[in-house]
């Protein structure tokens, strides 16, 4: 059966390192809106200009533009067995556009309680060439501050600042958190207690993707 997968959660669950893992796994692309807005954003296109302040503050990007973005990823042929959506819907009104794109088969709902969240957002590094991410406590580069991947130097997200984790938090519970609601009426919401191991949490979603 054709794997559409939407990871749901707060900033900092793990979506991101979990998505990838997937990806991997079942060989079908991980798309990630975030590093989309982020390469459109390094690379000067109108959309990064548009994006750019917008992501620094927090705030959402506005939804049609984020529906135009995923339409036109989802067409793509590498999608035609799967993907995996990281970051998107994030609102009500990209859930229903979603509803109208492709039918979703899992919603992976990453639950870490709001208190570690923001432990997990401050000490993340990412490497801004290949996207890896680590984790100064739990995830630590093998040599200080260098991608273990690509030996690139390793950067503090501007929005992985305090004061733009809380307002990214805010904005979670705002707009996002309805969507619990809104995929669990539907039967196709799965909880999984992101506060283990990566390994452990890959392999529950595993067991509920069905291998
Ligand atoms: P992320 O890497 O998923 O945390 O996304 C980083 C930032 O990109 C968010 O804080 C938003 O400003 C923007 N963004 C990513 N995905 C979306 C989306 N689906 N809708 C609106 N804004 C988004």
């Amino acid at each position: 059966m054709k794997k559409s997968i939407v990871m749901l959660g707060a900033p900092g669950v793990g979506k991101g390192t979990q998505a990838k893992l997937l990806a991997e796994k079942f060989n079908i692309p991980h798309i990630s809106t975030g590093d989309m807005l982020r390469t459109a954003v390094k690379e000067g296109t109108e959309l990064g200009l548009k994006a750019k302040e917008i992501m620094e503050r927090g705030e959402l990007v506005p939804d049609h533009i984020m529906n135009g973005i995923v339409k036109e990823r989802l067409s793509k042929d590498d999608c035609k067995n799967g993907y995996i959506l990281d970051g998107y819907p994030r609102t009500i009104a990209q859930a229903e556009f979603l509803d109208t794109v492709d039918k979703i088969n899992y919603v992976i709902y990453i639950d870490v309680p709001e208190e570690l969240i923001i432990k997990r957002l401050v000490l993340r590094r990412t490497c801004p060439n290949c996207g890896a991410m680590y984790h100064l406590e739990y995830n630590p580069p093998k040599n200080d501050n260098i991608c273990d991947k690509c030996g690139t130097p390793l950067i503090q997200r501007d929005d992985d600042k305090e004061d733009v984790v809380k307002r990214r938090l805010a904005v979670y519970n705002e707009k996002t958190a309805s969507l619990l609601d809104y995929y669990r009426n539907r039967g196709i919401l799965k909880k999984i207690d992101g506060n283990r191991p990566i390994n452990e949490v890959l392999q529950s979603i595993v067991q509920v993707i069905g291998g």
